[in-house]
């Protein structure tokens, strides 16, 4: 029998896309807008920043090079997704825009579609929707909560239609999804920036950013040259320094190799849609356009004090959860004892950000000209697009575009996650629990819990 051999441990959008290379900061520099991070926050920022004033001199600071962070890293899903869902913001808002804002989401996905037609031929945007399938009772009832207008029901032959899943019994489609590959987006992205006259440094980290107005000679420091910018945009997620604002968590991807005409025909999978089981926990895959499965999800558990830990990318049971689940959805595929005969040829994971409240931010603080956005969960390529606008339109107008929407924009009243190590007892046990509760549901369990957890995670 063939061996395979060891999963790449680098993420699959890296092969054929290779990094930019580009200079480190080696002198001091004056500039209007300063940017830090070179993920979709930072680059949409200089983006957005660029059609609202062509005339700004922008320039982003990358610590590592650009698609280091989870933007290189992710599912590939350009959604209208959000992490908190739309009757518990209309809860927390009730006088705030909450459809206003689902539809700037969707229109999002759109207008991210009409840019990557334009400058990222790479990301191979692919709008065909997402599949949430439900494979028992209790999650298809919460498919069934879930369908307003812009997420329809679909039957047992409806949802086989779209993706051949034997053991799925129905799903819930919405059209506002599309696929790519975020690295091929993203550094094209970066290419077009380029073009435009903006200044990109890699290996360049970025100190002192939060020490107030430019005024005060409170300015940045990279590389440990002197920055002097007019507005700082900090766009580091997951790795902003730690502060009990937001935690980090690991979610961990797999992709195996290209499937052959005969197992793509088995699968029948729409090019370009997106799917996931309606667990409780986060599990989604995408068909890549070169015809591998690319599937992710959570269950790593969350690292004390929210310390970055390059080990948890690798987490070994993750990973395992993820090859079986492929197996699990697409049995027709072959493969014995849980594992699928399909090879697993990449696996790799990366941190996302959590506040405590599961909702983005997105804060322009004009007195100390410095301007934060993040806190995306696992759905940042259509919001950092989104947030990426407001900021450089408050920037550039003094308006707040999203005065109207069920956001916070208000940093100063951030909810914070506990101390530690209550922090870490807690984040960990929810992360169990939902494991848990995934697998009450499939044993046709009631779990009090149910109820309890998602009060917890928003949804
Ligand atoms: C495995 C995985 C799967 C995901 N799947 C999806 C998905 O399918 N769809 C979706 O919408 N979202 C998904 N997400 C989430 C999404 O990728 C992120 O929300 C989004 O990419 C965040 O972009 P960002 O630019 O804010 O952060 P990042 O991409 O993390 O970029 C932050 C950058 O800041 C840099 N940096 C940090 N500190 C400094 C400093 N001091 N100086 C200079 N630079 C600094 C870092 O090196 C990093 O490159 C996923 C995330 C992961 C990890």
């Amino acid at each position: 029998m063939r061996q395979a051999s060891a999963p790449s441990s680098h993420p699959l959008w890296r092969d054929g896309i290779d990094s930019l290379s580009l200079p480190a900061l080696t002198s001091d520099l004056d500039c209007d807008v300063a940017i830090i991070g070179g993920g979709f926050s930072g680059l949409w920022s200089a983006f957005h920043l660029l059609h609202f004033d062509s005339s700004l001199s922008i320039v982003v600071f990358e610590s590592e090079e650009i698609g280091f962070g989870a933007s290189g890293r992710n599912g590939g899903w350009v959604s209208a997704d959000y992490p908190v869902d739309l009757a518990t913001l209309a809860r927390r808002y009730p006088t705030k825009d909450t459809q206003g804002f689902a539809e700037l989401l969707a229109k999002g996905v759109d207008e991210i579609g009409e840019i990557a037609r334009e400058i990222a031929p790479r990301a191979r945007f692919r709008k065909s929707g997402s599949l949430s399938f439900a494979t028992h009772e209790r999650q298809l009832q919460r498919l069934r909560d879930s369908v307003d207008q812009r997420h329809q029901l679909l039957t047992y032959e409806e949802t086989q239609s779209k993706v051949a899943i034997p053991s799925a019994i129905g799903g819930l489609f919405t059209e506002n999804c599309a696929t790519v590959n975020p690295r091929g987006l993203l550094l094209d992205l970066a290419g077009y920036l380029q073009s435009r006259g903006v200044l990109i440094f890699e290996r360049s980290f970025a100190t002192h950013y939060d020490d107030g107005p430019p005024s005060n000679d409170g300015g940045l420091w990279v590389n440990d040259f002197r920055v002097s910018a007019h507005w700082k945009i900090l766009a580091t997620e997951a790795f902003t320094p730690k502060s009990r604002e937001q935690i980090p968590l690991y979610s961990l991807m797999i992709a195996t190799r290209p499937l052959s005409a005969k197992e793509q025909a088995a699968l029948q999978w729409t090019p370009g849609l997106a799917i996931a089981e309606a667990t409780n926990n986060v599990n989604y895959a995408q068909f890549s356009a070169d015809f591998r499965i690319a599937l992710g999800g959570r269950g790593a558990r969350y690292p004390f004090a929210g310390h970055l830990d390059r080990a948890l990318e690798s987490d070994t049971r993750t990973h395992r959860n993820l090859s079986e689940m492929i197996h699990k959805w697409f049995p027709q595929l072959g493969g014995s004892d849980q594992h699928s005969s399909i090879d697993v040829t990449h696996h790799w994971g990366g941190p996302i950000a959590i506040r405590r409240n599961w909702e983005s931010r997105i804060c322009v603080d004009h007195r100390k000209g410095l301007a934060r956005l993040g806190g995306y969960v696992g759905d940042g390529l259509t919001m950092s697009f989104v947030a990426a606008r407001a900021v450089a339109e408050e920037i550039v107008t003094g308006e707040n575009p999203l005065a109207e929407m069920p956001i916070s924009t208000d940093c100063s009243k951030a909810k914070k996650w506990p101390i530690e190590p209550f922090r870490y007892i807690g984040a960990n046990a929810l992360i169990s629990s939902i494991a848990r509760l995934d697998e009450s549901e499939e044993a046709g369990r009631q779990s009090p819990t149910g109820r309890f957890l998602k009060r917890l995670i928003g949804r």
